[in-house]
């Protein structure tokens, strides 16, 4: 083989690594490895561009009894229609959609309003819940946050922020999403 052509097969071997590296083997989602680079990246242009940055986590609702009742394989199953419907709630060209781990998702969502963040949420509540399994509905509950960033901001609370509101969409019984700030619509 021609040292040109060797080349190109390892970089075509390396472009493949780095993918796979990147992506979760079950939905063929970004995996959380690529969601921490893609947010940094995206919080300093946000930063620069003076916009705002939403993240919404969203997570299954019971479901290691679903797992317990139809199966891991089933479970497995879910988790790939699930990923693939969220995908689909998203703008593809700004957005991020990520397996963040087990049955955990989140959004990244550059440029959005807090109300119009919450819609999207909503919708994709409603998309997921229209969904049946062996007969059985699937729900989510979603936790959402919105900020402007400046170059003082610490990323970590960002997450914080929708984690506690993903707290509270589970305490207020499933099946929702709450947003973290409380002046919504004000
Ligand atoms: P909650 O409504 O409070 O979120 O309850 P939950 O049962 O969804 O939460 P819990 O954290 O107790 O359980 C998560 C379950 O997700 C347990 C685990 O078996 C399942 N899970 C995580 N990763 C995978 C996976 O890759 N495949 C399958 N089938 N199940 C998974
Ligand atoms: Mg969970
Ligand atoms: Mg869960």
């Amino acid at each position: 083989m021609r040292r040109k052509d060797v080349e190109t097969k390892l970089q075509v071997a390396n472009n493949l690594l780095s993918k796979n590296a990147n992506l979760d083997p079950l939905t063929g989602l970004p995996n959380r490895r690529f969601y921490d680079s893609f947010l940094k990246g995206k919080w300093q242009e946000v930063i620069e561009s003076k916009a705002s940055i939403s993240l919404i986590i969203i997570d299954i609702d019971h479901f290691k009894t679903f797992n317990d009742d139809y199966g891991h394989q089933v479970g497995d199953e879910v988790l790939v229609v699930v990923g693939k419907t969220l995908a689909q709630c998203i703008r593809a060209s700004t957005d991020l959609i990520a397996r963040y781990g087990g049955e955990e998702f989140v959004a990244i969502v550059p440029n959005m309003s807090e109300h119009k963040t919450l819609q999207l949420a909503e919708r994709m509540r409603q998309q997921i819940s229209a969904l049946e399994f062996k007969s059985k509905q699937i729900t989510i509950s979603l936790g959402s946050a919105t900020v402007h960033p400046d170059q003082t901001s610490d990323l970590a609370s960002l997450f914080k922020q929708a984690d506690q509101a993903l707290y509270d969409a589970k305490a207020q019984g499933r099946n929702r999403a709450c947003h973290a700030k409380s002046d919504l619509g004000k």
